[in-house]
């Protein structure tokens, strides 16, 4: 028996199309470069993605805006002025704000797992956004002729659909990510916005088969990007209990990046259910040195403490590089910390006698 190990989903751009994308929102590089770039470095990113020995892999998120505004990237019906996320740095990311209805989506997630899928034979895993997240697109003084009830059912309607595409077209995995949940406790410390978001997710979630449910997981992370976090304040025991009362097989869960992992493990211990499979994150994207695989295989002897071995994965604390624009990451440097992640999970598994 192996010890299953997935990804997160995104690996940094390569510099030049970083560049290229700039200097097309300025109007100055073409569209047939730029989709030429992004073909080039999704290319690149699966290659370099199988020869890690990843037994799970991704297209790296390369043609994706970011993580969160895929699905509404391009529509006519958004204002840049929506909710502000702050992050421990001091830099901020803003999501845009409906501006009239009805919403949907102009890209699904399947057609980055469709590109994808003409390049590799490997099993691919598929990250969505999750309702919850989209859900703060709709503004608090509402929209005329548009109400957030039915807001909400388009939403529901759209990320249903956003999981189903991905399993009907065999993702390994599809992974909602679910970044806004730590951080619902620190706008929110009266885990109100917490519970609202967890309904909303399950409305969703409920609309799949228990065998499509194996399928589907849930990441928590305190953010990612620019080498800071948004929650990392925020304690785990406020969420984790809350976190498994959602419908899903999977969760993706930071934990390399804790300060106290053991705490954590016991909370995940007391919390999980019985047919919740764990994936704990044994390497850290935003601290720039590469573990050993050593490291990881103490990680996951540690987890396996805790979690029965038939429901234990690994993965990592987050993706690489969650905005497009992201430059923190060395490209290499990521794919040497999944290399250390896939080497220490086999070693983990060898200790074990699995
Ligand atoms: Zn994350």
């Amino acid at each position: 028996m192996q010890i299953p190990t997935e990804p997160i989903g995104s690996i940094p751009r390569p510099p030049q199309l970083i560049e290229a994308i700039r200097e097309f929102q300025e109007g100055r590089q073409t569209q047939e470069k730029l989709n030429a770039l992004y073909e080039a470095a999704l290319r690149d990113t699966i290659y370099r993605f199988e020869a890690t020995g990843s037994p799970v892999i991704t297209d790296g998120e390369q043609t994706k805006p970011s993580f969160a505004t895929y699905p509404v990237d391009g529509l006519p019906n958004l204002e840049p002025d929506g909710v502000s996320v702050p992050f421990a740095d001091g830099h901020v990311r803003q999501l845009p704000r409906l501006a009239s209805g009805p919403f949907l989506y102009k890209t699904h997630a399947a057609s980055f797992l469709e590109r994808a899928r003409q390049y590799t034979k490997v099993p691919l895993k598929q990250a969505v956004i999750s309702a919850s997240l989209l859900s703060l697109l709709y503004p608090q003084e509402s929209v005329p002729g548009y109400s957030q009830e039915q807001f909400l059912g388009d939403l529901i309607r759209e990320a249903v659909t956003d999981i189903r595409g991905c399993l009907d077209r065999g993702a390994h995995k599809v992974q909602i990510d679910f970044t806004e949940g730590r951080l619902s406790l620190k706008l929110d410390p009266s885990g109100e916005l917490l519970q609202r978001f967890i309904g909303l997710n399950n409305q969703v979630l409920s609309h799949f088969a228990s065998s499509e449910r194996a399928r589907i997981g849930v990441h928590t992370c305190p953010g990612g990007d620019q080498d800071a976090t948004h929650s990392a304040d925020v304690d785990y025991a406020g969420l984790l209990p809350n976190l498994f009362t959602l419908n899903a097989g999977n969760f993706y869960i930071q934990l390399a990046s804790e300060k106290d992992r053991l705490r954590v493990l016991r909370l995940i211990r007391e919390h999980a259910q019985a047919d919740q499979t764990i994936f704990i994150g044994v390497i850290d994207p935003i601290n720039s040195r590469v573990e050993t695989a050593q490291e990881v295989r103490d990680r996951v002897l540690e987890a396996a403490e805790f979690i029965p071995l038939e429901r234990l994965g690994t993965t990592d604390d987050c993706g690489f590089a969650p905005f497009s624009d992201d430059t923190s990451t060395a490209r290499e440097t990521a794919f040497e910390k999944i290399r250390a992640r896939i080497i220490g999970t086999e070693l983990a598994a060898q200790k074990l006698g699995l």
